[in-house]
This record gives C-alpha cells, structure tokens and sequence, in this order.
C-alpha cells in the first residue's frame, strides 16, 4: 500500500503530539549547560513545574523516559528487603511491580477489578493488617494508561490515614500530568513521578520524580545502591537535577510547554481534556450498540480524560483495526498492553488537541469498524460532535 497522504493523525497516548512552536523551540545548536543563563532557565522550569504538580517540595530530573523515574523513586527511597503496597491497576502497576522486586523490594499488591480501579476499603484493610508498619509505601498509578481508569489519591491518603498507617504514598502521574488535575502536597503524595513525552507535549528523554518532606527524610535512610539517580548527588550540582550532561533543547521545549499551558491557563487545559474525553467516550457509547466496542472502565467517576481503553467485541482483533486505521487513514492509535493485546485499542486524547482532530480520529475508526465489518451501533462521530456542541 502506498503511504497514505495528509498529515497523520497521531492519536496515541504517549508519546503525544509535539506543538510546532516546541519543535521550534527546540530547533537549537549545542550549548554549554553551566552558562548561568542556561541554569537560570533550568531554575525557572522547576520552579514553574511545581506549580503543575501542586508541590513545593524538590523536583529531580534526569535524562530518561518514565521508566528511569519509577526506578529514581525506588532507589532513593528504599532499602533492600522493604516492603511496599502496590495497588493493582493493569499493565503499568504491573511493570512497577516488577522493577521493585528485581531491586530486592518485597511488593505485596492490592487486587483490583481492572475495569473498575481498587476500592481504598481494600486498601486500609490491608494497611490494618499490617500492624507492624512493614509496608514502607502505598504505590499507585493516578491514571492506568493501559485500561483508562483512574485512581483518586485523595481517596488512598484517606484510607492511609483512617488506617493511622505510616506509610509514604508514592504516585505515578505520567500520563496524567497537564491532562487532568493533580494536586501532589494537597493530596498527601510524598512522591510522584512523571516524565516528558505524554502531558507536556514534549520530545520522550526527561523525567522526574518530585519528593516532599517525608520523601526526603526517607531518602537520607535509604541504602539501595544508586549513583545517575541519586537525589544526593543531584543536590551537589548546580541545576539540582543531572548526574552528567543536561538535555540543553530539552529544556527549551520545557519552557515554551510551560509558556503554553500557562497561557491556556491550568484550568482551561483540564477542561478541554474532560471536553475531548467525553467526546470519546460519546463516540464509544454509540459504538458499542449492536454488540460493538466498549469503553473499558465501567465506572463513568474514573473514566480517564486522557486516554480511552476500547474492548472489541469477542472474536475481533484490536490490531487488525489499529493496522486499518493506520494503513488506510493514516491514523495512528494505542494499542492493547500485556494481557489486553490484541483485545483493546486505545485512543489518546491528551496533549496538544483539539476537537477537529478528534472528530477526525473518531470517524477514521468509525469507518475502520464498517470496513472490517465489526459490529458497531452508527453514529459515533454525532454523537461526539452531540457531546461537544
Ligand atoms: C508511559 C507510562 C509509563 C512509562 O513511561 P516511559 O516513558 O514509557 O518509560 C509509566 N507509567 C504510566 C502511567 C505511563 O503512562
């Protein structure tokens, strides 16, 4: 077949579309990254980064994607043998899971309904049977990226607290921060950890972790081994983030995304999101008449705004669908994670989007679904456009 023509439809959940003025931004020669107007810019994006995250604690970075984060999280907190408190969400929890145990960290998990998300009822029973306070650390993902569901941090720090556990929370927000509200210190998060290439419309190469005041006293007793990562060091230089070389470009992609959710204004970006989400999920309501898809997350209060989860009907292939869209329209979707391949596609709606490129990936899978002759109720592309009105 030959490459379709237009402009793609890029339409996955990460990485998400780069706007054209950060590629401008970035569009820059090398540069010495201890000229004191290079660390000044560093200074000013951390500082303007907490405002996002809802913290005023420290924010570490490094050159990496959101995998280094998760493991900065790990190897600044723990020591080996401690034990943590996983709360099952799907694909993400599970890869968490695994890096702590390949560290030598015991994870004892949370079992979850995974189109449903834990209920913190379970959460605090287990923090009640744990009378000794071995669990070091509740870890959650605020928002699964492989099924669509969301977690409420508020809800897990209260379940922490009526259990009068004290255990650190630890929050993975990679794919919901600058798509749906986060707020880190009023929420009771001691960690959260996050990165480049979803949210901030940025290239994939930067992550961080931000740490509160009981992170970093934990960080001073925590002897797992680590150097790139370590806070300590990061401390010592004078961009407090980077063990070796900054990722000079990096950080004027991170200023002009800053320049352009700030003139959007935080607020507004969170509605549009919750505007193109139920958008989707209008679509996929229409869809799943007639024995069609449906949306994964069965509960409309953790549906995600930035990523939809679509379960096929039985019998038809989620990658035969996605390799249409993409292969005929030129529409570039999510697939379906771990145990979900090949059983949902995904539809990302975070990042640098509007409602015609929305529309326009709607009805790309609309017709995806006639061309293949997957049952589907008609209309979803009305009934996005419905919603929208
Ligand atoms: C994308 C993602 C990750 C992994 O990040 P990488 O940048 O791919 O290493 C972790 N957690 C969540 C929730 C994600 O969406």
């Amino acid at each position: 077949m030959p490459k379709p023509r237009g402009r793609q439809f890029f339409a996955n959940p990460g990485p998400t579309n780069i706007p054209d003025s950060i590629l401008r931004a970035i569009d820059r020669p090398a540069q010495d990254f201890m000229e004191e107007a290079f660390i000044a810019l560093v200074r000013d994006c951390t500082a303007r980064l907490k405002r996002i995250l809802g913290t005023s604690g420290e924010v570490f970075m490094m050159a990496s994607s959101g995998h280094g984060a998760w493991e900065a999280s790990l190897v600044n907190l723990f020591s080996p043998g401690d034990r943590l408190l996983m709360l099952e969400s799907g694909y993400f929890s599970e890869s968490w899971t695994e890096m702590a145990r390949k560290f030598g960290l015991e994870v004892e998990t949370v079992a979850a309904d995974r189109r449903r998300g834990v209920d913190p009822a379970a959460v605090e029973a287990a923090l009640r049977a744990d009378a000794a306070h071995a669990l070091k650390a509740v870890c959650l993902v605020h928002n699964e990226t492989s099924t669509g569901v969301t977690v409420p941090p508020a809800a897990i720090r209260a379940a922490i607290d009526a259990a009068r556990h004290p255990a650190l929370l630890l929050a993975d927000t990679i794919s919901s921060l600058g798509s749906m509200p986060f707020r880190m210190d009023e929420w009771g998060i001691d960690l959260a950890v996050g990165g480049s290439q979803k949210g901030l419309m940025l290239p994939t190469g930067m992550a961080f972790t931000a740490v509160g005041a009981k992170g970093m006293e934990a960080h001073r007793r925590a002897r797992l081994p680590r150097h790139y990562m370590d806070w300590s060091v990061m401390m010592t230089r004078p961009h407090r983030s980077f063990v070796g070389t900054v990722p000079t470009q990096m950080f004027h992609g991170l200023a002009e995304a800053l320049r352009l959710i700030e003139e959007e204004g935080l607020e507004a970006v969170f509605a549009r999101h919750a505007r193109l989400g139920g958008a989707v999920r209008a679509a996929v309501r229409a869809w799943s008449g007639n024995q069609g898809p449906q949306i994964y997350c069965v509960d409309p209060q953790r549906q995600s705004n930035s990523v939809t989860a679509i379960l096929m009907p039985d019998g038809h292939d989620a990658e035969a669908l996605r390799r249409h869209a993409a292969g005929r329209y030129n529409v570039s979707l999510g697939g379906g994670l771990g145990a979900l391949g090949g059983r949902v596609f995904r539809i990302g709606h975070l990042g640098d989007l509007n409602e015609p490129m929305v529309l326009g990936t709607l009805g790309a899978v609309e017709m995806s679904l006639r061309d293949l002759g997957i049952p589907h109720g008609r209309g979803g592309v009305q009934a996005a456009m419905d919603a929208l009105a």
